[in-house]
This record gives structure tokens, sequence and C-alpha cells, in this order.
């Protein structure tokens, strides 16, 4: 096996293991969960069945996920009380069935805790916690109330993890279950409903930047942001092409330089080539944080 099929098999197994999850698995066959609630649109597709027309391949969601595995078994570890990926039924008042899996139970505490990894935490810590992971979090404390694992009044938490590594400290957030949280999504269900009902689309909640990079019915729902029109003169269709070679050139060069900076963290001095490596002080309206100069001198080998 050559290195470039070896990589090809490598990442296609990652993929499919992830597609055999039972999150995938549920929006495959039709059932909504807590962390589908992000565009009622998708959420109306996925309750009919529509066809999924693009392939979503993150491989940061992936890494993310094997974070997720570790992060719980560190948990598990060293917190043996702590109940984790607790299956839970959720009713909401209006009747909507709803199964999901919750991080981390702490019924001594009477808190439920979601953990979430993202790339890079300083825009979270500035803006506080992403709404949708809130609800998400909240339905779990419902239906863990509901089972009569956690009592009323519990804490609902968020811990947020940077998967790049760049940043030590999460970020948490948390408050007490607010039953205003379960009314808006009761409302925001009903909205699909109420479509499904009459034959109509739902509200396209998502940006469309954010549809074009995640959503498996990007093509079929926003056939209208896909340019129609084709580039038949070669120099331009070159140029496209080029332009988009150019682009993952582009991204690979940025993780090459990432890799290469963890490796330079806290080191200054002069390669026998002439390149020399600085961290500077930069200050910012977020505080001061540490920049790498990396730069060829003249004098090296
Ligand atoms: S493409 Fe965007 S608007 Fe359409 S279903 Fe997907 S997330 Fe919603």
């Amino acid at each position: 096996m050559t290195p470039e099929e070896y990589g090809t098999f490598f990442a296609t197994d990652l993929l499919v293991a992830d597609m055999r999850r039972e999150r995938s698995q549920a929006a495959q066959q039709g059932r909504i969960g807590p962390s589908s609630l992000t565009c009622r649109e998708r959420v109306r597709r996925i309750k009919t069945g529509a066809e999924i027309t693009d392939k979503v391949i993150s491989t940061s969601a992936l890494i993310g996920t094997y974070i997720h595995e570790g992060i719980t078994e560190a948990r598990r570890t060293i917190n043996p009380k702590l109940l984790f990926d607790v299956k839970v039924d959720i009713k909401l008042p209006n009747g909507t069935v709803m199964t999901g899996s919750a991080d981390e139970v702490d019924i001594e505490e009477n808190s439920v805790t979601d953990y979430k990894t993202v790339n890079g935490i300083a825009y979270r810590k500035r803006v506080g916690a992403d709404d949708s992971h809130l609800r998400q979090v909240h339905l779990y404390a419902l239906g863990l109330m509901q089972a009569g694992v956690l009592q009323p009044g519990c804490i609902v938490r968020l811990c947020y993890v940077d998967r790049s590594g760049a940043d030590e400290e999460p970020f948490v957030y948390q408050q007490e279950f607010d039953p205003a949280q379960i009314l808006w999504i009761e409302e925001w269900l009903s909205d699909v409903d109420y479509a499904i009902k009459n034959k109509e689309e739902a509200s396209r909640d998502w940006p469309v930047t954010m549809c074009r990079r995640f959503c498996p019915y990007y093509s079929g729902c926003r056939p209208d942001d896909i340019p129609s029109l084709a580039i038949t003169i070669p120099e331009v269709a070159e140029a496209a092409n080029t332009y988009h070679e150019a682009h993952l050139q582009e991204s690979e060069a940025k993780k090459i330089k990432e890799g290469a900076k963890e490796l330079l963290a806290g080191v200054e001095g002069m390669t026998r080539e002439g390149v020399t490596v600085r961290w500077l002080t930069v200050n910012s309206d977020n505080g001061a944080y540490e920049r790498i100069e990396v730069k060829k001198a003249r004098g090296g080998e």
C-alpha cells in the first residue's frame, strides 16, 4: 500500500465509523434530537425524510468527537461518582418526544454538563454560550428531571474546550434550569410542524455560509446560491481551477505552519539557514497575546 492509499483508507475509515454513530443514524432515519435544533428547515427535511443532497465531510468535527471521547474518559477516571453519556428520554409539554445523551451528570450537585470542543475559544469567551448549545443542555436537564435523576432547579452547564490546544483553560457557562428555554423550543418546533402540515418550507435559520459548509441538504435547499452559468472561456476556467488549487495549498500550508508553531512555543533564535524565530507581545482590546515572527535573516548558510 502506498502512503497515499493508506491515507485515503485511514480517512475513509474515520468517516464510515462516524456515520455508524447513533446520532448520524438518527438523522438519516428521520429522527431529531436535542442537537438538531439549529435550523427549522433542516429539521423539517429530517422529519419528512427529504433526500440528502450533499456529503458533509468535516475532519474538524470528527477530531472534535475523538477529543470529546478522551475528555469523557479522563473525567470518568478521576470522578467515578459522576455519570457519563447518560441516555435521556425527553418529553416536551406539547407531547414531542426526543432521545439524547447527556455528557456528564452530577446527582450530588444536581447538575448536567455538556462538553463542546471548538477551534479556538477566545470568541466564545467574548460572546458567551451559544444559544443552541444552551437549549440542547436544557433538554437533557428536562429529561433527567422527568426521570427523577435530577431535581427541579438543577444546574445546566456548558464546558467549551479549545481543540487547537492553544487555550488551556476551558470556558464554562452555567445557570439554573430555565423553563422559558423549553417554551422557546416548543414554539420553534411548532413552526416546523406547521410547515409540514401545510406542505410549506420552514424558516431557513442558518446563514448561507454555514449551510454551504455543514448542511447535507444544501444543494436541494439553497439551489439559488449555486451559480448556474457555465464558465466556457478556457483561460477563465483555468483561472478558477488554479485559484481553487492555490486555496487548497494555502489551507495545507496553514496547517503545516500551525504544526510547526506548536514545536516553536517559547523558542527564540536562528537556524543555520538563517531563519530567525522571535515571540512578540501584542496588545489588543482583548488583552495581550504572543505572536510568533519567523523570518529569513541575512548571514545564514
Ligand atoms: S441548507 Fe441551510 S437553510 Fe437549508 S436546511 Fe440546511 S441549514 Fe437549513
